[in-house]
């Protein structure tokens, strides 16, 4: 059942009246009756308690292109939601309603794992997306959701900065099928001063996904005007992308909105997801996205053999596909990811004004 004080794992007593959390790089150190960085993770009589778990800020279907996730059962619906708190401070946050929130302050709907399961299976998606706030630090509930959401049949997605201790992600992941991971900048000046973190954790989660795992994981880079979108950034990026964890990693540049403690710098231009776009292609990235803008080339999945277009997209609908399985329709190459049957494809899941929210009631 979900519980205010349930214990969490990944944590050891210092010997000094405080606990050290460890599922995270922040290695909180937490006296008794404090909680850690992202709020929810507390001390509380000498044990660690997880407060978030169970509680969900709220269920939503939305396309798993919202996530963004293009090469995963695309066109298919996947109950998403988050929970308060988060390991990150990112000043630019577009989710910090909930991520800067504590759990108390927050109109939460308990669910027991049955209880959201039972909720996907009766909204018919295909997946369980853990997302909103980063589920790294509510990933016991995570976990205990995903292990009956397996054995029912679903697949599960991690929406996540990557932030998390080489202790705890195998853990997690070993019931992910999926992730999609943001590298929010590629430099460490962007990480310490914008996000409150650092950039070396956030690529070791990325190759150890790529070298140790099977799980399908694609990337997600906002570009925020001034910070993190000059030609000499996002090429060094791509580099280390095709390199470190090869060409057909999808990567998706997503435009970035004035919001949080960030409302000094304008949107993104599109003309900015553009040059990106085409800086990566230089690089050798064989799946580059655009998000946040209508751009049909952007989002379109091509073909890297024979150029053929094969799933097209307008924002997060798709318009046309033309997968056979996972291979491409014209020269028959195997294009990388978790496609569906084609009878499974929508193409019209739209998660605008609340009109995909759903409740445990
Ligand atoms: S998960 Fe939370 S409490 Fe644990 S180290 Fe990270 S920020 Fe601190």
């Amino acid at each position: 059942m979900a519980s205010e004080l349930h214990e969490a794992r990944w944590w050891r007593p210092l010997g000094n009246g405080k606990l050290l959390c460890t599922l995270c790089p922040r290695l909180c150190e937490i006296p008794d009756g404090k909680a850690g960085f992202c709020f929810i993770r507390k001390n509380v009589d000498g044990r660690l308690v997880t407060l978030g778990y169970g509680k969900s800020t709220g269920f939503a279907v939305d396309p798993v292109e919202k996530k963004p996730l293009n090469h995963f059962l695309p066109g298919t619906g996947v109950l998403s939601f988050g929970t308060a708190g988060c390991n990150l401070g990112c000043k630019f946050c577009q989710n910090w309603d909930i991520s800067k929130a504590r759990i108390d302050d927050k109109r939460s709907e308990d669910g027991a794992p049955e209880d959201v399961v039972e909720l996907a299976l009766r909204s018919g998606c295909s997946a369980i997306a853990y997302t909103y706030n980063d589920p790294v630090i509510w990933a016991e509930y995570a976990i205990d959701i995903a292990r009956v959401a397996r054995d029912a049949g679903l697949k599960n997605i991690f929406v996540t900065a990557g932030y998390i201790t080489a202790e705890a992600r195998a853990e997690v992941y070993h019931y992910m099928d999926a992730a999609n991971v943001d590298l929010k900048a590629f430099s460490e000046d962007f990480y310490r001063h914008v996000t409150l973190s650092h950039l070396e954790p956030v690529k070791e989660t990325l190759v150890w996904l790529k070298r140790e795992t099977e799980v399908w994981f694609e990337i997600t880079t906002l570009l925020i005007p001034g910070l993190n979108d000059s030609d000499r950034e996002i090429a060094e990026e791509c580099d280390w992308i095709v390199s470190a964890l090869g060409p057909d990693v999808p990567i998706h540049f997503t435009a970035y909105h004035p919001d949080f403690k960030m409302l000094d710098r304008p949107r993104t231009p599109a003309s900015t997801l553009l040059r990106a776009r085409e800086i990566a292609l230089r690089a050798g990235c064989e799946y580059v996205y655009v998000g946040n803008v209508h751009d049909r080339e952007g989002q379109t999945t091509v073909c890297p053999e024979c150029g053929a277009a094969l799933i097209r997209r307008d924002w997060h609908a798709i318009d046309s596909y033309r997968m056979n399985g996972n291979r491409c329709p014209e020269c028959d190459s195997e294009i990388p990811g978790v496609f569906p049957r084609r009878e499974d494809v929508k193409g019209e899941i739209r998660s605008s004004g609340g009109r995909w929210r759903v409740s445990l009631d």
